[in-house]
């Protein structure tokens, strides 16, 4: 399947405002919201939400107000990715999401979502510097 992103986004953001909505009326995610992020996001839903399930998200903040997310894989690999961003530096996004194109993104952005709107997002504050190395980390 190829995905036309733009027509995607805004189907990504309509679902996941559902996503938010379940959670404030319904404690949980109902059978229709399941089925249809399934339809949406395909194989990585299911380890995004066993992420999420794991409370493996957690945003670092900064003094100065920046601030990334570190998810900890299956592996106990931590990824880190940026706010507003789709990318990530595991292996399955250089495969699926921009190669072939198959997945909108990888199962540690969609965790980060997921996570996000069912407020399971742990914080930690860290200084300028520490967040500064983190960044530097990606970029290598
Ligand atoms: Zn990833």
């Amino acid at each position: 399947m190829i995905i036309d992103r733009n027509m995607m986004n805004e189907t990504i953001e309509q679902l996941l405002n559902e996503v938010s909505r379940n959670h404030r009326e319904h404690g949980r995610l109902t059978d229709e919201v399941l089925s249809a992020l399934r339809f949406v996001f395909q194989a990585p839903l299911l380890s995004a939400l066993d992420l999420v399930d794991k409370e493996a998200v957690t945003t670092l903040e900064s003094p100065s107000g920046r601030k990334v997310y570190q998810v900890v894989g299956t592996s106990g690999t931590p990824y880190t990715c940026y706010e507003n961003s789709n990318f990530c530096c595991c292996p399955a996004y250089k495969f699926s999401v921009l190669k072939k194109n198959d997945h909108i993104m990888c199962k540690h952005v969609l965790a980060i979502e997921l996570s996000n709107r069912l407020e399971k997002t742990k914080r930690e504050q860290v200084n300028n510097q520490e967040l500064c190395n983190i960044i530097q980390q990606i970029m290598n």
